[in-house]
Formats: structure tokens, C-alpha cells, sequence
């Protein structure tokens, strides 16, 4: 693997406390202040050393996208302390390293890659967090399950051992139209409350489901408007990606 270093100069305290301004702003323009919206802060391509020193900036939060790569840092980022997350498209044969090093994994999309997690945390005797990835925007190259089949699947997955399905995750539509992107994160919220009142009703067992993880360095305005609990952020605190 040759993952990159940022210059020794880069600040990550300083871009971290940029984005938490960012963030607090947003969330009191959006009625929401004081609501505690968590920044994870996205990894992929960069080495060890500059995850953990993210996290040494007080990132506890980390997302990784490549398993190869979360294979390579797990170690460093265990001992420094993050909490990892799985943001990337998980194939089932590399479930094994997300059971080995993250604490939830956001990008479930299958009944089969559940299943496959749920095997290997009952092996490993742990439990796991889950969320469920939905494709809002439709756009074919997005992975994600219809927003259609979300709540089905989310129930389905509930049901498994050793899995705690704690939210839903997006990645936003592309595109620089503010109403366009907010719709797809609108949708990911009501998918998110049907499961919650649902839940209140005893129909599903889903009351654990409250995060809606969506919203990156480019629109995390748009995100916490429409209800982002956490959101992903990696050139604005990292730098720009190698
Ligand atoms: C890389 C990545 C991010 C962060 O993107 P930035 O635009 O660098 O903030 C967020 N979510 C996912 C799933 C990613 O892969």
C-alpha cells in the first residue's frame, strides 16, 4: 500500500475546529442547535500516520472506505483511540477485516452482506453496529438499497445476532442544485422516522435507528438542515485527497 502523508505543516486541529464551527453554524441556522451532529472524519487514502494525527487532533470518530486500507491502519487507529467506521462499499469476502477493526459499519446494503457480519461477530463473540445504506438519489452508479426496500431491510437485518442497527446512511447526489441534493437527504430522514414511529407502535423493533449519517465536506449545510446526526468529512479536514 502507498498511502500518502500530508505535509508535516498541515494543522489538523486547526481545519477540525473550521469544520465544527461549520457545523454548529448549520446547526443552529437549521432550528437544531445544541443537537450534537457528529463529524467523522474520512480517511481513505491517506496513510496511518495522518489518520492518527486527525485523531490525536480529537477526531475520535474515523471512516474508512478500502478494506485493504482499513487492514493497514486498524492497528495505529486502535491504539490511538478512534472509533471506526466502514463508509466504503463492503464485499463480503472482506467482512472479516471490518469485524476485526470497525465499530459500525454504514454501507450494509444486503441482506446477504448482513447475514455474512452476523456470522462472524457471533464467531468472534461481539456485537456490531450497522446502518443502512440507501441510494436516494438513484443515480446506477451509487451502491445503496432503494429507498423503497430500506425499512424491509433494516427489519430483516435487526433480526440477526449480534447486529444493532443504529441509523441510515446516504451519499448525496452530486450536483450543485441546493433543492435536488436536500431532497435525497429528505428522503433518507422520513425513511429514518418511519422506522422510529413504527417502532412505537411495536409493528418493528427498530427504535435504535436514529442516526442519519449523511452530508460531506461539500454540503454538510445542506445535510444538517434536513437532519443529519452525523456527518462524513475528508478534504476539509485531511486536504485535498493524493
Ligand atoms: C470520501 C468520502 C467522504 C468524504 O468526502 P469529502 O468530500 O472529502 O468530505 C464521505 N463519505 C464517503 C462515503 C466517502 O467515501
Amino acid at each position: 500500500m502507498n498511502l500518502a502523508t500530508p505535509p508535516a505543516a498541515h494543522d489538523y486541529a486547526a481545519e477540525l475546529a473550521d469544520v465544527k464551527a461549520r457545523v454548529h453554524v448549520a446547526e443552529a441556522m437549521a432550528g437544531r442547535a445544541g443537537s450534537g451532529v457528529q463529524i467523522l472524519v474520512a480517511t481513505k487514502a491517506w496513510a496511518a500516520d495522518a489518520a492518527v494525527g486527525a485523531v490525536r487532533a480529537g477526531a475520535r470518530l474515523v471512516g474508512e472506505s478500502r478494506m485493504q486500507e482499513l487492514a493497514d491502519k486498524g492497528e495505529s487507529l486502535r491504539d490511538a483511540g478512534a472509533v471506526v467506521h466502514v463508509i466504503g462499499q463492503l464485499q463480503r469476502n472482506k467482512a472479516a477485516i471490518a469485524v476485526e477493526y470497525a465499530a459500525c459499519v454504514q454501507t450494509v446494503d444486503s441482506l446477504k452482506l448482513a447475514e455474512r457480519l452476523s456470522r462472524l461477530c457471533v464467531e468472534a463473540q461481539r456485537d456490531l453496529q450497522v446502518m443502512i445504506q440507501v441510494n436516494v438519489s438513484g443515480e446506477e452508479s451509487k451502491a445503496g438499497v432503494a429507498p423503497e426496500d430500506a425499512l424491509a431491510l433494516a427489519a430483516q437485518v435487526q433480526a440477526l445476532p449480534a447486529l444493532e442497527v443504529v441509523g441510515f446512511m446516504t451519499i448525496g447526489l452530486n450536483s450543485p442544485v441546493e433543492a435536488d441534493v436536500r431532497a435525497g437527504y429528505a428522503r433518507l430522514r422520513e425513511i429514518r422516522d418511519q422506522a422510529l414511529i413504527s417502532s412505537e407502535r411495536g409493528a418493528i423493533d427498530l427504535s435504535s435507528a436514529w442516526h442519519l449519517s449523511m452530508g460531506m465536506s461539500g454540503d454538510l449545510e445542506w445535510a444538517i438542515a434536513e437532519g443529519a446526526t452525523m456527518v462524513r468529512v475528508g478534504t476539509a479536514v485531511m486536504g485535498d485527497r493524493p
